[in-house]
């Protein structure tokens, strides 16, 4: 019985091998597809080798299919050719290209964090197309300091005697402590032995600096007592760590940054705020920026270009002149060095912040995070007028959905702003709510909304109102 069995389920495999191998032999030849008029006319614009290189592809997936599939057949010849025309559009597609940020989430990592004010955008290009002033005085035309450009707006709008720039706050953390307490003890509270995202862990990198991390205090509560205790002749830096992408509430305690400076000017040794958001407004009642940092004395305070700053990545690093100059002169800085579109979109939004109610207008983030329910509203009835234009009634329905946006960037994570958004479905159930939005993340400008409770959601907040239009545009060619 037994070998029977065997002997049966043998022959299946051989008819089955034989099947494939079948399968296989009538697929198209490579040099056939590239002589194929469809493919050739194709061609007049493609360079030959991402041709050839998207057959292959196309010839390659068949095959795995029929390999690990027995139920499957060849395709036919013209779906072949159609799915090379498509690959062959694909490859030809920039990866890194402009998205819409449908989601509500202002600062969305994923999506690029902050959007640039058109002002920053524009002192970007202007710098990319062209030589630039970038290490030059131009007094005596000899070599300057990238730092310039943004060094004396930082401290004229953060009070701070001295700043540097970086390529972003997790390299301007690990510089500081290097340059501060490398091979010396750093005290930090148990409550901000944080993850900011990523491999990007507070005790980690103090480590990696080479530095011995000290902990103090517990989860929920540590004191300055507990601080006072841990401090010995070998401590080099007493680091402070703003949970930006999470909260403790309840039973708390937190030694306020002005005495944690108190007890550090009394031993000689330096305080740093890695604060991480970079405010210089005040966003929510509670919540420091960089100012109040600065203002309350800290030796060294570290912060992100491209969160509640609204700027580009970058890693700003302020305060006390004796500090920042060793910082600056470390072989780590060399290596950490921000480049000329990054400084010159810096120095754009940072000029911004002179005026706040211009910066306030100008720049992206700020706007989105303050801008009011009534023009949310008065978008969101753009958006659904102009779905409704490009989607036949019958297969869609478009309604509207009371949610909340989210600031997002592991910033501000108790926040949740309110917000109207544009939700639509197939009204047949053709197609599910995660196909739309796959469809609309693949289209040549891509579209990324949130999906819930099978609506997909657009949020308006996150939106120019000049990106509506582009949205009826992709959803008429793509549904
Ligand atoms: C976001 C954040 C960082 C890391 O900033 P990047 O600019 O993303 O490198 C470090 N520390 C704190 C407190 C943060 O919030």
């Amino acid at each position: 019985m037994a070998d029977k069995k065997h002997n049966s389920a043998g022959n299946e495999d051989a008819q089955e091998a034989h099947g494939l191998a079948e399968k296989l032999r009538s697929l198209p030849s490579v040099s056939r597809l590239l002589a194929n008029p469809e493919i050739r006319r194709l061609a007049e614009n493609i360079p030959q080798t991402v041709l050839v290189q998207a057959i292959r592809h196309v010839l390659q997936q068949i095959r795995e299919e029929l390999q690990t599939r027995s139920d499957c057949s060849t395709p036919n010849y013209a779906d072949i050719v159609r799915e090379v025309i498509a690959e062959t559009q694909r490859r030809m597609q920039p990866s890194l290209c402009r998205a819409i940020n449908a989601t509500g989430v202002i600062l969305h990592t994923g999506l690029g964090r902050a959007r640039l004010a058109d002002e920053a955008a524009e002192a970007l290009w202007a710098v990319a197309k062209g030589h630039c002033t970038l290490e030059i005085d131009r007094e005596s035309g000899r070599r300057g300091s990238r730092q310039d450009h943004v060094r004396s707006l930082l401290c004229e709008l953060t009070g701070a005697e001295d700043a540097y720039v970086v390529n972003n706050c997790a390299g301007a953390v690990f510089l500081a402590v290097t340059v501060l307490a490398a091979g010396r003890e750093v005290v930090l509270s148990r409550g901000e032995l944080v993850e900011i995202g990523g491999s990007f862990r507070m005790p980690d990198i103090v480590r990696a600096s080479g530095a011995l991390l000290v902990e103090v205090g517990t989860t929920n509560r540590t004191r300055l007592s507990d601080y006072m205790q841990a401090i010995t002749e070998r401590t080099g830096l007493i680091l402070r760590c703003r949970p930006s992408n999470f909260a403790i509430i309840g039973f708390t305690e937190t030694v306020p940054l002005e005495d944690l400076v108190a007890l550090g000017n009394s031993h000689d040794i330096p305080v740093m705020d890695d604060q991480g958001s970079g405010a210089l407004l005040n966003f929510v009642k509670g919540k420091g920026t960089v100012l109040d940092s600065v203002r309350a004395g800290a030796d060294v305070v570290t912060a992100s270009g491209d969160k509640l700053l609204g700027g580009p990545q970058a890693g700003l690093i302020l305060g006390k002149r004796r500090y920042i100059e060793r910082i600056a002169k470390h072989p780590l800085a060399r290596a950490l060095r921000v480049d000329k579109l990054t400084l010159a979109a810096l120095e754009a939004t940072l000029r911004l912040y002179r005026d706040r109610e211009q910066a306030l207008q100008a720049i992206p983030t700020l706007r989105y995070f303050h801008r009011s329910m009534p023009e949310i509203v008065r978008l969101a009835r753009r958006l659904h007028r102009a779905l409704h234009r490009v989607l036949p009634k019958e297969r869609f329905r478009i309604e509207y959905r009371r949610d909340y946006s989210e600031v997002g960037g592991g910033s501000l994570p108790e926040e949740r702003l309110d917000t109207f958004c544009v939700a639509l479905q197939s009204a047949d159930g053709g197609l599910s709510s995660e196909t739309i939005a796959r469809r609309l993340r693949l289209a040549p400008t891509p579209v990324f909304t949130r999906v819930q409770d099978d609506w997909v959601l657009f949020d308006p907040r996150t939106l120019e109102s000049e990106e509506i239009q582009l949205i009826a545009d992709t959803v008429r060619t793509l549904l």
